[in-house]
């Protein structure tokens, strides 16, 4: 079974990961790895924060690693908070923070319309290959629901009438932009 290191500290996105992905591949985390490592996102972009990642766990350890870096793209704010989605409302990257500045930077704004964006960068044998998803939905004018991280309490997905934190984790997991850039990651690798 193919053998891959998932470069993220992010136990929400590796618990996503992991239910997508299911028992298709062995996943390894940073921490069965035995490597405590704070990766910079210093980039403009998804992918180059994406490859930081993955360059810099494959670099360390020599195994085929993926890592993935995901933004909240807000069509009236001209794609923002975009790459800098983690940071929106300051360096303290707090999720609570983040919803209340979305929230005000929104108020009275009637199109609430918005995507995620995620992209994987997988490096198999020294390459690097990039995957894309995208799911789009709309802000809601309040948080609910607890499930889930970041800004799920307030995206909506198209088709719902519920928040990402209001539906179950496997729920989210089916439809998500992670959901949609890993399974194009497990095609490629099954293809090979
Ligand atoms: P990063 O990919 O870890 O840099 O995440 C960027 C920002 O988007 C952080 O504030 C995350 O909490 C948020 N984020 C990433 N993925 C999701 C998601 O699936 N749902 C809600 N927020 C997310």
């Amino acid at each position: 079974m193919k053998k891959l290191i998932l470069a993220t500290n992010n136990r929400h996105k590796a618990v996503e990961i992991q239910i997508i992905l299911g028992n298709q591949f062995e996943i390894i985390t940073l921490k069965e790895a035995g490597i405590e490592i704070d990766i910079p996102e210093p980039h403009e972009t998804l992918q180059e924060n994406a490859f930081e990642k993955s360059s810099t766990i494959y670099r360390m350890t020599g195994i085929d690693c993926f890592a993935e870096d995901t933004g909240l793209l807000v069509d009236a704010l001209n794609g923002a908070p975009g790459v800098y989605s983690a940071r929106y409302a300051g360096e303290q990257k707090n999720d609570q923070d983040n919803i209340k500045k979305l929230l005000q930077d929104l108020e009275g704004e009637t199109n609430r319309s918005a995507h995620f964006k995620t992209i994987v960068s997988l490096i198999i044998d020294g390459e690097n290959h990039f995957f894309e998803g995208i799911c789009k939905g709309n802000i809601a004018q309040q948080p609910t629901g607890i499930n889930g991280f970041g800004y799920d309490p307030v995206f909506i997905p198209e088709g719902s009438n519920h928040s990402f934190a209001e539906i179950s984790l496997q729920e989210k997991s089916s439809m998500s932009h992670r959901k949609k850039a890993i399974e194009k990651m497990a095609a490629f690798l099954r293809s090979l």
